[in-house]
């Protein structure tokens, strides 16, 4: 046993099979990695990422101030303000969120009757300072414009789901 154990150590028999296990999958086995940000990984229509604000294709932005986002915000991250406009209708007028309390439970948008609140696709928006992640109305319907296509496309793959 002694013996085996010298010859295989001088023939460094195990740096061997680990380099020929480390060739294998090299040149013969597809990859498993991405080679990020490059590339990037498929992602559930049900990803819940960076939140957005959603307008009509008239452009109308879609929140209607109830509130109902705010009262069951676990995390107690969202602040919304209205006021009546002169035809009557409600709006925001403030809107914030404070991504740093955010878990990303999702309830925001279940609470919604009108698909305003959304957890968009985005999951790069990491910041260098704390401010940067407290967001405001005209941030989220910034998101909102510029993510609503596939946000659109991801709620009617999921339409049948719900
Ligand atoms: S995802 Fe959850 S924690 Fe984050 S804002 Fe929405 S309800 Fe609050
Ligand atoms: S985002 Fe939706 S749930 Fe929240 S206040 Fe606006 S309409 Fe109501």
């Amino acid at each position: 046993m002694a013996v085996g154990h010298l010859i295989n150590s001088f023939l460094l028999v195990e740096i061997v099979k680990g380099m020929a296990l480390t060739l294998k999958y090299a040149l013969f086995q597809p990859r498993v990695t991405i080679n990020y940000p490059y590339e990037k990984g498929p992602l559930s229509p049900r990803f819940r990422g960076e939140h957005a604000l959603r307008r009509y294709p008239s452009g109308e932005e879609r929140c209607i101030a109830c509130k109902l986002c705010e009262a069951i915000c676990p995390a107690l991250a969202i602040t919304i303000e209205s006021e009546p406009r002169e035809d009557g209708s409600r709006r925001a007028t403030r809107y914030d969120i404070d991504m740093t309390k955010c878990i990303y439970c999702g309830l925001c948008q279940e609470a919604c009757p009108v698909d305003a609140i959304v957890e968009g696709p985005n999951f790069e928006f990491a910041t260098e300072t704390r401010e940067e992640l407290f967001y405001n109305k005209d941030k989220l319907l910034e998101n909102g414009d510029r993510w609503e296509a596939q946000i659109a496309a991801n709620l009617i793959k999921d339409a049948p789901y719900r």
